[in-house]
């Protein structure tokens, strides 16, 4: 086994370790054991329909508190969990966990539209994914479009052969694509006329400049004129400010989600934000 997670390789290469090296071990072996005792969690933060001001849908982000490291944040946990393999395991908890959420919020009552997940680019390498987010749908009596599946640009740098066909699957049967963090990847725009993507996310880092750079307003009126005229749902994400929130309807921009909304909450106090939001006449 060439990759390092196990107890045994980390005692054996202990000796002729710096002590980051061995920090990072600890750190892979605290990540396998997480998975396995259930110290993961998923924060869920709202995705805002603009026209109406509604729900859409959530987006699942996985979190991490150790006991002994404490906080450890997913752009720590989930390139580890990549380089040490676990992270087939990680996207298989994170599906299943959403899923169940969805259907448990919906048997307490609260109508939530769907649910994003993210899933990194090894995911897709599996044949099996497509055959397992159906059954993951089918146990919680979950249509496929309650589900979008969130992947980068980076997925498209990775040229494994089973990629394309996987992605091509999970669409066949209603999941949506989404591809995250749009803007900032290194592929040609060509990729979105091959890639089954029902969805583009606005890559904060634009967001956060609309206001002071005209450069950054220009790029995301844009990239919303090419997602509709790909008949592609946009998605504005990192939207802090009324201002912001305020130019990118005007651009107009369907979605958003940022700390203006919401921050990512836990199961319970997201319950308590959507019966806060929905009293109050429309979110945000
Ligand atoms: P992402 O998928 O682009 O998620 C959005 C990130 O922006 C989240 O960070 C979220 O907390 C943060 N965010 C949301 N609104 C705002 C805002 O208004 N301002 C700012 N500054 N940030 C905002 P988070 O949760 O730390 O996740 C970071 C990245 O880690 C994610 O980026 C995603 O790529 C990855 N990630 C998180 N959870 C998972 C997971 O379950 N699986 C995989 N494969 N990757 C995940
Ligand atoms: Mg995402
Ligand atoms: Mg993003
Ligand atoms: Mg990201």
């Amino acid at each position: 086994q060439a990759k390092s997670c196990g107890r045994n390789e980390s005692r054996f290469f202990s000796s002729e370790m710096n002590q980051l090296a061995q920090e990072r071990l600890r750190l892979e072996n605290a990540l396998r054991e997480a998975l396995q005792d259930n110290q993961l969690h998923l924060h869920y933060q709202p995705q805002i329909d603009l026209a109406s001001g509604r729900l859409y849908g959530v987006e699942a982000l996985a979190r991490w508190t150790h006991p002994e490291f404490g906080v450890i944040p997913p752009v720590r946990f989930i390139p580890l969990a990549e380089e040490c393999g676990l992270i087939g395991d990680l996207g298989r908890w994170v599906l299943r966990e959403a899923c169940r959420q969805l259907a448990a919020w919906r048997a307490a009552g609260l109508s939530v539209p769907a649910v994003s997940v993210n899933l990194s680019p090894t995911s897709f390498h599996n044949l099996d994914l497509p055959g397992m987010i159906s059954d993951t749908l089918a146990r919680n009596a979950l249509d496929s479009a309650d589900l979008t599946v969130e992947l980068t640009e980076s997925v498209l740098l990775d040229t494994h052969p089973s990629t394309m066909k996987t992605l091509t699957e999970v669409h066949a049967r209603g999941v949506r694509l989404s591809m995250d963090d749009f803007g900032t990847g290194y592929s040609s725009l060509s990729y979105l006329r091959r890639l089954p993507v029902s969805e583009l996310k606005l890559d904060r880092s634009f967001v956060a400049d609309l206001e002071h750079d005209e450069a950054a307003r220009a790029l995301s009126g844009a990239i919303l004129g090419i997602g509709k005229s790909l008949h592609l749902t946009v998605v504005a994400e990192g939207v802090e400010t009324p201002t912001q929130n305020e130019m990118l309807r005007e651009q107009g921009y369907p979605v958003a989600q940022g700390y203006l909304f919401s921050q990512p909450l836990p199961p319970d106090e997201f319950a308590r934000w959507l019966g806060t939001a929905v009293e109050d006449g429309a979110p945000g």
